[in-house]
Parts: C-alpha cells; structure tokens; sequence
C-alpha cells in the first residue's frame, strides 16, 4: 500500500473518532460562525485549531491569504447569510506564496495565487524581505475588503462587521495583531509596511 493510501486510511480512522465525540462534524443545520477567516492554505496555520473553535469558524483558505474574487463571494455568503460580525485576514512568517512572489520564480502555472501578491509588492515601496512582505499583503487585503463595493464592504464601512488583519509567526507561536501595530488612520495607506516586531522571548 502506498503512503498516500495509507495516510488516507489513517485520516478516515480519525475522521470517524473525531466526529463520533459530537464536537464538530455534526450540526445538520447551519450555524453562525463564531468568525470567518481569510487564511492561508499551510498546514502549519489551521485557523479553527489555532483559535481554539473548532466548528465555530468559517474558513476560506487559500495560497497567500488573497482577498480574491472567489474569497471575497465565500466571506460575503459568511456575513450576508450566516450572519458573521467578525471577518479576519490570517497571514503567516515564512508564507511560500509570498516568498514564491518576493523571488519571482513561480512557474506560469502559479500565477493565480502569485499575480495578486506580485501586484501588491508592486505598490509596496518597503518590502524587500519576507516578514514585511507578509505583514503587507495582510494589511492589503485588509483593505480590499474594506473597499469591496458589494455587501461585506458595506457590511464594514456602516460597522456592523469588524474587520482584523492578524499574522501568526509560525516560529514562536506567537499572533500578531496588526490593529496593535498601527494607528487606524493609517489602515488605508497603500505602503503600510511596519515590520513584523522583533521576535519574543517569552
Ligand atoms: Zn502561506
């Protein structure tokens, strides 16, 4: 049997363990999410995991944590119809996509997750290297959120949505909340490039 088969296996041994505790997996009607996250699709940053609520969140994940045409419809369906008042952009240290974007060597065949980083690291005067290039595409599609002219946009100009922009540094543990790190005035400023701090020693 070849790994793959077998780590397959594995996952329907846990899949059948963990739903059988009732705690997620099953919940025949919809629910509102405790939040919804816009996430990048690394294994090493599960959101509903790393928040503690798992089968409380709404997820949509993907290479780079782009607020791309497809996430900005899921994160709307969150607001509009499952009634989320909390929408976060969860980037994190050491992101492929973006590292793939900052080197520019990403084959063609990447370049839909690629594309929307590249043109943020256009306008971004001061990234150069990864941590701020992360904190930046986060701030970024914080504010393409924000600016979204259909339902989530208004949903967080007229403030019945928070909007929050976070990266988990994946070489402490630790969450780095950007609204801690910067004065709102300057949350729709398009070269919002404050470095990720100095990691913690605690
Ligand atoms: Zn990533």
């Amino acid at each position: 049997m070849s790994d793959a088969t077998t780590t397959w296996n594995e996952m329907k041994r846990r899949h059948a363990e963990v739903c059988a505790t009732g705690q997620v997996g099953i919940a025949p009607e919809p629910r509102r999410p405790a939040a919804a996250v816009l996430a990048c699709s690394d294994a090493r940053v599960p959101p509903s995991l790393m928040f503690g609520h798992p089968g409380e969140l709404f997820v949509v994940r993907l290479a780079g944590n782009s607020a791309t045409p497809g996430a900005i419809a899921s994160l709307t369906y969150a607001v509009e119809q499952l009634d989320t008042d909390l929408v976060v952009v969860l980037g994190h240290t050491g992101c492929g996509a973006v590292q793939a974007a900052l080197a520019s060597d990403a084959p063609s065949t990447f370049d839909a997750i690629v594309t929307p980083i590249d043109e943020m690291l256009t306008a971004c005067g001061d990234c150069d290297d990864i941590d701020a290039a992360v904190t930046a595409n986060v701030r970024h599609n914080v504010r393409r959120l924000r600016r979204d002219r259909g339902p989530l946009g208004h949903a967080v100009r007229a403030g019945r949505v928070v909007l929050r922009g976070a990266i988990h540094d994946v070489r402490t543990g630790h969450l780095i909340d950007l609204d801690d790190h910067l004065d709102h005035d300057h949350q729709d400023h398009d070269h919002p490039s404050t470095p990720i701090p100095a990691r913690s020693t605690s």
